[in-house]
């Protein structure tokens, strides 16, 4: 009877906790997108799904009031916007949400194929400000984008995703270096070099060698993604590959209150403002342009042709503003509808760490469950003020949704992300926002369930109120 007390108060456990629908959406979002260039595409699916319309920024634009529009800028950054029932040239500004899609990783290198002491590696880089030790003994697959070349010539960006844990960063047995606990260092070039298979059977299993056989990479590695792909070898002409654990998102906790995932910087804020502005209502009666932006390369700065520092979102703006057919100086009412406008940043922020509390300052600990985190800085290292804090703790307050806020110590350095630079760029208020996180960078990071939600409502908010708001902040 004990016995079968204890697996039943167990069993209900599991199934008496009510696990927010946003929370399991996400994780499977989370699950889709291993690579930038696979979050693109998740989040065209679900923007084509909800009645979003293909642009390109090689054609000119015919948009309307009420439209739902996207475009993708190098498969890895994505633009979506709804032009509002009401919006005029002249009198309305942009409602803005901005997040990145890249998340640190190792990206095989141009020449990959290594091979020693009987083993067959890949040669990998680093991309962006990972805790590369989380990156060893670790289930590893393969997931990017590869241009292939069609039979008609063309070439194309296509993706591929092998979920099969094809490579591994080993540790050195601890017999081997006894001082491992106490502080565990490594050389980023000769020891995080992941492992594809040993020479024996490599060997064992070649397949007859061709004269097209490629060298830069090993043909094992070549021959998976051809087969993942359904092409053919010489049909791969470059990639862009991305290393990922192949371990799953999932929920964790004894309530499972956590989500424990690989990406949620920055894939959680990418995916509460992709779902804001789906979900958002009342466009009939919208005097703005909603407009997400989700810029690729923020981890490595963000000045790439299609990072934040790009002409991405300005050329964007200017482009709506010009094509709402207009007879008035386009220039000057874009300069009106910028002053119109307000952008958030959203990018993930620091939950406390209950073992390291004393990093934290003492008055901005935030905490899981408690809503999306304001971020504010006096080096201007989040663009946050006093008016764009007012206006999103006003929204926030209207709709019942918890808020938080977040400063660091001043014997800490802090973190940035692309809130600064568009705000500069374009002249635009800004206010730097992210749902608290723990292990931020780590190859496993752990975010809450109920978070997910608070983010969406919250920007989802900021989309319907903003322009009613904003009327009745006063600051010239
Ligand atoms: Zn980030």
């Amino acid at each position: 009877m004990t016995t079968s007390t204890v697996i039943g108060s167990d069993h209900k456990l599991d199934h008496s906790t009510h696990t927010p629908k946003e929370a399991l959406d996400f994780i499977h979002f989370l699950n889709a997108s291993p690579s930038p260039f696979h979050a693109v595409h998740e989040a065209s699916v679900r923007l084509e799904n909800a009645g979003f319309e293909k642009i390109n920024e090689k054609q000119q634009w015919h948009l309307k009031k009420k439209g739902k529009y996207y475009f993708t800028r190098n498969g890895s950054s994505i633009v979506a916007f709804i032009v509002g029932g009401q919006f005029q040239v002249g009198q309305g500004g942009f409602s803005i949400v901005g997040a990145h899609t890249d998340s640190p990783c190792l990206k095989v290198k141009p020449v990959s194929k290594k091979e020693q002491q009987g083993y067959l590696e890949v040669g990998v880089q680093l991309y962006g400000g990972g805790i590369w030790h989380t990156w060893f003994d670790r289930d590893l697959g393969i997931a990017g984008r590869v241009m292939v070349e069609k039979h008609d010539g063309t070439f194309h960006h296509s993706l591929v995703h092998i979920k099969k844990p094809i490579l591994r960063v080993p540790t050195l047995a601890i017999h081997l270096d006894g001082s491992v606990n106490d502080a565990f260092k490594f050389n980023k070039e000769n020891h995080l070099v992941p492992i594809l298979a040993t020479t024996a059977k490599s060997v064992l299993n070649q397949k007859k060698r061709t004269d097209e056989e490629p060298s830069k990479h090993h043909p094992v590695l070549m021959h998976m993604l051809a087969e993942k792909m359904k092409i053919e070898v010489n049909q791969i002409h470059d990639f862009e590959l991305c290393l990922f654990d192949t371990q799953p998102a999932t929920l964790g906790g004894a309530y499972n209150e956590f989500i424990y995932s690989a990406r949620l910087d920055n894939l959680g804020m990418t995916y509460c403002a992709l779902m804001a502005l789906i979900e958002s209502d009342g466009i009939q009666d919208e005097k703005n342009i909603r407009l997400v932006s989700l810029f690729d390369n923020e981890e490595v700065g963000s000045t790439t042709a299609h990072g934040a520092n790009s002409s991405l979102l300005p050329s964007t703006m200017e482009r709506i503003v010009a094509s709402m057919k207009s007879s008035v100086n386009t220039k000057v009412t874009f300069e009106q509808a910028i002053h119109k406008s307000m952008l958030i940043s959203a990018d993930m922020a620091h939950a406390v760490h209950p073992n390291y509390a004393d990093k934290y300052e003492e008055n901005h600990r935030p905490q899981m469950h408690k809503g999306t985190v304001i971020k504010i800085n006096a080096n201007q290292r989040y663009a946050t003020t006093a008016p764009t804090s007012l206006i999103l703790r006003e929204i926030a307050r209207q709709k019942n949704i918890p808020i938080q806020e977040f400063v660091v110590r001043n014997d800490s350095p802090c973190g940035s992300t692309i809130g600064p630079m568009l705000s500069a760029k374009l002249g635009l208020r800004t206010v730097d926002v992210g749902n608290p996180q723990l292990s931020m960078h780590s190859i496993r990071e752990t975010g809450g369930v109920d978070d997910v939600k608070h983010g969406i409502d919250l920007l989802k908010s900021f989309f319907e109120l903003f322009p009613h708001i904003d009327a009745k902040v006063i600051v010239d």
